[in-house]
């Protein structure tokens, strides 16, 4: 059952599923393991008289003087008093209403003596009062933590909290996944689920979270777990030949002690029998791709062929151009495929990969799914810039036995990263190539802004080029999406007039493929994007960032986000703007103000954060984990890791926890 299509809940039909889809909401297991990312407290029902500034909560009482205005053709604002005892809180709502006479809300409230409304209390003119509240004309039916769900556009939270219902009811199809002395540590696995949607106290919620977090550790580890007890045997390349000897003496630059060591490191592994699974790590900057196209050239050399997997086409393309410009002087032929490419273009580069025409194929994971078949795969390279599954990393290695090679930048500490990484090897390049001056960071408060766009013009006319961030704007909140694209578009007409501007949103299509490609080429002088939009490229006369809503942005995305630029020689900045309303928010600014390094930058951040608000849920920082935070719950990260350990040692095949194995599947693409 938990396998069947969401279009078994009753009145979920085609189009719903289409529209669920955006959520990845596909199966009923969906929708079980798709978490709330809030609660309201519907546990008791306050009295206005309990009602205090800034409390979000439910009320109820008696519902006294209601009446309705006509703000203009079609907006009206209703008005009303909900009574305590003592005293009253006052309740307005704006409303669009193209009917005559009353709108329907007001007919709702007019049929009723007692209301229940559920919203934020704000101080108004005449004492306390919530602003477009969600109200019941009845008891509402929930009397516990109600769950707050990601929406998208045409699904609504009424519709989720449905189909959660439907899916709990066949909540005895999930099996427990932890070995037993495990679970009983824990709160069992259906509890669990139950308790994460509909939690009866914080208390629990808090054992729910904690179980599914560990969970999401356990199953993460097991899979790398299993992935290094599966390291085979592969090819045993040969030393550096000609080509390989010729890139590295034709270097621009002279190559980093931290790049000399990485190169070493990948030389004796991809020399070696076993296969190899390196991992590349380095900030932003620190010419980690150097490594990787030495890599390749060391298979080609050995007559081998390399995929190269990139999370975004734009990312691959230049990926795929950077490489191309590099080895088509050495005689080494490159190939490139997305999703996109066309089908007649992709045959004939299936064909070019099977017959070894093409000896370097760069692309997105469509190098996965098109089941590219090589003449002689003797290397991958993922650059997995944030973005990449881990699933995908295994799901590639599980499919072939080259070597492998995977470059990151994201900054964790060592020893997180030896057990995120438990399947890699690790090499890092600590420095930034000499000569790089640290890119000057300002906070500034709105008030400057045009001080800093002014700047922006300024600098471009000297020939050098700017990105200008928004913070991004979750799809569901419409009207803030309009109010942020509004934004960008009075940006570029007012104070960026005079420049060639490109802008760039998740609502666009895929034209923003084309503006990202114009700034990259030169065509447009100052790139304007939500960060719905990857921007890790690589333009080297970039070097001017603004970031608008700083203070909205995780520190370590800032710090992805600064790196984009003062990739060479010129003097970089990076403007802050933001007016950082808590001392937190703003200490987190002066971090990044502070410190280039993305290690310390992550080290700083976890100090500053707290265990975090349990009803108001942060969405965790990382794609892979749903729940997990690398940071916060590290301490479970750990433990996960060492249980892991232990059962592998016992069980390397995990032939005697056949759930467990199970489960793992089940989360591979
Ligand atoms: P990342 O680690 O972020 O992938 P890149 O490999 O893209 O960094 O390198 C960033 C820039 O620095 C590139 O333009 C690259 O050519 C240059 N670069 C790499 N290594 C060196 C070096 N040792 N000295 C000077 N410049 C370098
Ligand atoms: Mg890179």
């Amino acid at each position: 059952m938990l396998e069947q299509p969401i279009t078994v809940i009753p009145r979920v039909g085609t189009r719903k599923a289409q529209l669920a889809a955006k959520l990845k909401l596909h199966t009923l297991r969906d929708v079980l393991f798709s978490f709330p990312r809030a609660y309201k407290d519907f546990t008791a029902a306050l009295s206005p008289d309990q009602a205090e500034i800034g409390a979000e909560a439910l009320f109820h009482g008696q519902i006294a003087d209601l009446i309705e205005r006509e703000l203009s053709r079609n907006r009206r604002l209703i008005q009303a008093r909900l009574l305590g005892n003592r005293r009253v809180l006052n309740l307005s709502w704006f409303t669009a209403s193209y009917r005559r006479g009353f709108s329907y809300q007001y007919m709702q409230l007019s049929r009723v003596d007692e209301l229940w409304v559920y919203g934020t209390v704000k101080p108004g003119l005449y004492g306390p009062e919530i602003v477009g509240g969600e109200f019941y004309t009845s008891k509402p039916k929930y009397s516990c933590f109600v769950p707050v769900y990601p929406l998208a556009a045409g699904i609504t939270n009424r519709m989720r909290l449905d189909w959660i219902e439907f899916a709990l009811k066949h909540l005895d199809q999930i099996q427990e996944c932890l070995p037993e002395h495990l679970s009983s540590r824990f709160l069992g696995r259906r509890e669990a689920l139950r308790a994460i949607h509909f939690p009866r106290s914080e208390a629990e919620l808090a054992e729910a979270r904690k179980r599914l977090i560990f969970e999401e550790f356990f199953l993460f580890q097991a899979s790398l777990g299993a992935a290094v007890a599966k390291r085979r045997e592969s090819v045993k390349h040969q030393p550096d030949g000609t080509v390989t000897k010729r890139f590295l003496e034709r270097l621009p630059f002279r190559l980093t002690n931290g790049q000399v060591s990485a190169i070493d490191d990948v030389r004796r592994d991809m020399e070696s029998q076993q296969q190899m699974r390196r991992l590349i790590q380095g900030d932003v900057g620190s010419g980690k791709t150097v490594v990787a196209e030495y890599a390749c050239l060391k298979a080609v050399d050995s007559g081998g062929q390399v995929a190269v997997m990139v999370p975004t086409e734009i990312l691959a393309r230049q990926m795929y151009d950077r490489f191309t410009a590099d080895f088509a002087p050495l005689g080494v032929s490159t190939g490139f495929l997305v999703g996109r490419t066309s089908s007649k273009r992709r045959k004939e580069i299936l064909r070019k990969a099977a017959e070894r025409d093409i000896s370097v194929l760069i692309g997105t994971h469509a190098l996965i799914s098109d089941h590219v078949q090589f003449d002689n795969l003797t290397l991958a390279v993922i650059d997995e810039q944030h973005r990449f599954g881990v699933r995908q990393r295994l799901a590639l290695s599980d499919k072939s036995n080259a070597d492998l090679l995977v470059m990151s930048a994201t900054p964790i500490p060592r020893s997180l990263a030896l057990t995120l990484y438990g399947d890699l090897n690790i090499s890092i390049i600590p420095e930034l190539p000499a000569g790089r001056k640290p890119i000057d960071t300002r906070l500034i408060h709105p008030r400057q802004r045009d001080d800093v766009y002014r700047f922006v013009v300024q600098r471009v006319k000297q020939g050098e080029q700017a990105f200008v961030v928004f913070p991004l704007v979750e799809e569901s909140e419409k009207l803030d999406a309009r109010a942020a694209i509004q934004e960008m578009e009075s940006l570029s007409i007012q104070q960026l007039a005079e420049v060639r501007v490109g802008l760039v949103h998740g609502q666009m299509g895929k034209e923003k493929d084309q503006v990202m490609q114009d700034f990259y080429d030169g065509k447009l002088d100052v790139l304007i994007t939500t960060t719905v939009v990857e921007v890790g490229m690589n333009v080297l006369k970039a070097t001017v960032m603004v970031i608008e809503n700083a203070d909205r942005f995780g520190l370590a995305q800032l710090h992805q986000l600064r790196g984009r630029v003062g990739r060479a020689e010129k003097q970089a900045y990076c403007f802050l703007i933001a007016e950082p309303k808590t001392e937190l928010a703003r200490q987190r600014l002066d971090i990044i103000r502070h410190t280039n390094d993305g290690l310390k930058i992550a080290e700083e951040d976890l100090k500053l954060r707290g265990p975090g608000d349990l009803l108001g849920t942060r969405q965790s920082g990382d794609p892979w984990f749903k729940l997990a935070d690398l940071i916060r719950d590290q301490e479970l990260l750990e433990q996960a890791a060492r249980e892991v350990q232990k059962l592998i040692r016992d069980d390397p095949e995990l032939e005697r926890h056949p759930e467990l194995r199970a489960e793992i599947k089940r989360q591979q693409p």
